[in-house]
């Protein structure tokens, strides 16, 4: 059973998963990493990020994070959430403030009923994600300039759509659902973290294809060191042990070129028509 832990990033009206194998995305040609600190100044070396360019087009600057949470969730669990996000405000440096709304933690007892269905034998009763990506997108449309993370206490899953199951985090620009339900306090908090720097832009990085260097789309392929950015897929790309070393690492969360990256988007935006969208 834990074989099938992802963490997901859904882009933009998006619903191909880069991890899934008969739905994947084109693996990008070159992902040899040669990325070097002194290229962060030059123009178009990374890819900017849709949600966050859309957004500056319309002259929004999304600085408010909500944070809903369904019945069940534990403070413990919440506690470790917003240490996350304290954290990634600190390493992004973008202005963010977080609210949390009786309202709309309300809501989400209801939209986790509405959407939860039952499995077969194993897989019990689980959320159906994109459908609740649907309510949270619609009820959000009424609190402008935010982020919404929902945090829910059950499975995750694309099924009947697709076949992601113990999915532990998705993010669809600008919101994110995360499931508590098969995670410790620690995982929890690079779980959101993960989640929200896929908001923030992170892993579209690419580079010159005629120099041979890194191009990526969702996730870093760092192997120095693991790096949050990294997917954790126990079925895929890192073994039990790898995930647990992700999970439980404290700190140096983001390798270097995810850090770098990072520090282009925000550079960029901060400096956009004279405007700081960070
Ligand atoms: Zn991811
Ligand atoms: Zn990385």
């Amino acid at each position: 059973m834990k074989c099938f832990f992802l963490f997901l990033s859904v882009f933009l009206f998006s619903c191909s998963f880069n991890k899934t194998k008969k739905n994947a995305k084109p693996v990008p040609k070159a992902v040899i990493n040669k990325s070097n600190g002194d290229r962060v100044n030059e123009n178009n070396l990374y890819s900017i990020p849709d949600g966050l360019s859309e957004d500056a087009r319309n002259g929004i600057k999304r600085n408010i994070v909500y944070l809903i949470f369904t019945g069940k969730i534990n403070e413990t669990s919440k506690s470790s959430i917003i240490k996350g996000m304290k954290e990634v405000k600190a390493i992004s440096k973008k202005t963010l403030f977080f609210k949390e709304s009786a309202y709309l933690n309300k809501l989400a007892v209801k939209w986790q009923k509405e959407c939860m269905i039952k499995r077969d034998i194993g897989f019990g009763k689980q959320v159906n994600y994109p459908k609740m990506l649907a309510r949270l997108n619609y009820t959000m449309r009424y609190y402008p300039s935010s982020y919404a993370i929902l945090i829910v206490d059950s499975d995750l899953t694309s099924y009947p759509e697709d076949y992601n199951n113990f999915v532990y985090g998705v993010s669809s620009y600008p919101r994110i659902i995360i499931s508590t339900r098969r995670q410790e306090k620690n995982d929890l908090k690079h779980v959101v973290m993960h989640e929200f720097f896929h908001s923030l832009g992170l892993v579209g990085r690419k580079f010159d294809n005629d120099s041979g260097n890194e191009y990526r789309n969702n996730h870093c392929a760092y192997k120095g060191r693991v790096c949050l950015m990294n997917q954790v897929d126990v079925e895929g790309c890192l073994s039990g042990s790898e995930h647990s070393r992700l999970l439980s690492l404290e700190r140096d969360i983001l390798c270097p070129s995810c850090q770098q990256e990072l520090e282009y988007i925000c550079k960029y935006f901060k400096n956009l028509k004279g405007y700081n969208f960070w």
